[in-house]
């Protein structure tokens, strides 16, 4: 690449560090710089805007090549997580700051990095040669659960200039890895409800968290079943955590010392291999659940009831293998093996509408949402070109 082409990407990449998009603030100015950026670039440019708690949040996107026809969509998503409060930064989080053969600053790796290579790659594509369209698009509220792409993929259709979206290239870090699958991932609360009083007749009462350690005790169980293969599929994809895995992440209940707790909430999430049957392993939950509480509470009077709340579910990705841009991605990088990533992407809200993705990007896992989050300079750098080619290899075929 040329020398200025490198002060380019870094130049793009300290302008994007700059705005701040944490999730809860709006991103608005940021997106208006990419747009600009595309535009520039010679792309039919849009920018989806809506207000969500008062917030301004945008999407953006800009198209290059025919529009009549199903391209590949190229997608990160503009937020990033907080750095207020975050300890040990040593260089100003939203300054871009080099540091060896390193470039610091929130979101540089999750995921600005591959942001300023698609604007830097922009430019640089063949834009007549394109027979099918490349349609680079920048979501927001990725890090608030995907809640961005969950309300934009089913508008998609509408807001586009061009068809949707053949196939994807979402450009999370995974520092190179093509990662072809996604575990899914849902979210609930239990709320376990007992008869209160005053803890000096007890048996008057029932006791709202002695119940609920029952329930946490049971899905303890269960997680460590489908950690086994019983009850969950396995995929090997997901090397370290091959099923689907349950978290009791938060337990909230009891006030006064001297009272019968009444109710004890607790928070549960779920990874979910993508071939995993989610209604079955919700069905298991509360079966586990109900059964536990039935065991524990068979002679006693006074007896908990539980309450599960709707679950929120987000999507897993499995893909086919067949997918040209996970063929391509795999022979530019040299790699063979399939490969899952653990944590959820936007991929998720596109598979739901008929894109198949790759998950492929230059920054580190490790890095994302740590203080002095780092982009390698020399991934930064060669990614440009793998965007071109990749792309301009795509529409071409
Ligand atoms: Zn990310």
């Amino acid at each position: 690449m040329s020398c200025s082409g490198t002060e380019r990407v870094v130049s793009l990449l300290k302008t994007l560090v700059a705005f701040d998009t944490v999730s809860e603030h709006s991103d608005y100015q940021c997106a208006a710089f990419v747009e600009s950026q595309l535009s520039q670039s010679g792309a039919r440019t849009g920018i989806i805007s809506e207000e969500v708690g008062g917030v301004q949040k945008c999407s953006v996107y800009g198209v290059f090549g025919p529009m009549n026809e199903r391209g590949l969509v190229v997608c990160g998503h503009l937020d990033t997580v907080p750095f207020e409060g975050q300890e040990g930064w040593q260089s100003p989080p939203l300054g871009l700051s080099r540091r060896g053969d390193r470039l610091h600053g929130r979101g540089t790796a999750d995921m600005k990095g591959f942001i300023a290579q698609c604007l830097a790659a922009a430019p640089l594509l063949k834009r007549e040669s394109l027979r099918r369209p490349i349609i680079f698009l920048f979501t927001c509220d990725e890090e608030l659960g995907g809640a961005g792409s969950r309300r934009l993929c089913p508008r998609l259709e509408n807001l586009l200039p061009c068809k949707l979206p053949l196939e994807g290239w979402i450009g999370e870090p995974t520092a190179y890895r093509v990662l072809s699958a996604q575990k899914g991932y849902i979210t609930f609360n239990v709320v376990v409800r007992g008869v209160g009083g005053h803890s000096s007749t007890p048996d008057n009462g029932c006791n709202a968290i002695t119940a609920a350690a029952i329930v946490v005790e049971a899905m303890a169980r269960l997680d460590r079943a489908w950690a086994t293969g019983v009850g969950s599929v396995k995929d090997p994809a997901f090397q370290g955590s091959p099923t689907s895995r349950l978290n009791v992440a938060r337990i909230c209940g009891g006030s006064a010392l001297n009272m019968i707790p009444e109710s004890c909430e607790l928070a549960v999430s779920i990874r979910v291999v993508p071939t995993d049957n989610t209604g079955a392993l919700l069905q298991q939950v509360r079966d586990e659940m109900h059964s536990a509480l039935q065991r524990a509470y068979a002679s006693v009077p006074v007896t908990p009831s539980l309450q599960v709340s709707t679950p929120v579910i987000t999507p897993g990705m499995a893909s086919s293998g067949n997918a040209s841009i996970e063929r391509l991605l795999k022979k530019q990088l040299g790699q063979a093996a399939r490969e899952g990533a653990p944590f959820a992407t936007d991929a998720g809200s596109l598979a739901e509408i008929g894109c198949e993705c790759a998950v492929c990007g230059p920054g580190q896992l490790e890095q994302a949402h740590q203080a002095n989050e780092f982009i390698g300079i020399q991934p930064l750098l060669s990614g440009v070109d793998l965007i071109v080619n990749v792309c301009q290899a795509w529409s071409g075929l």
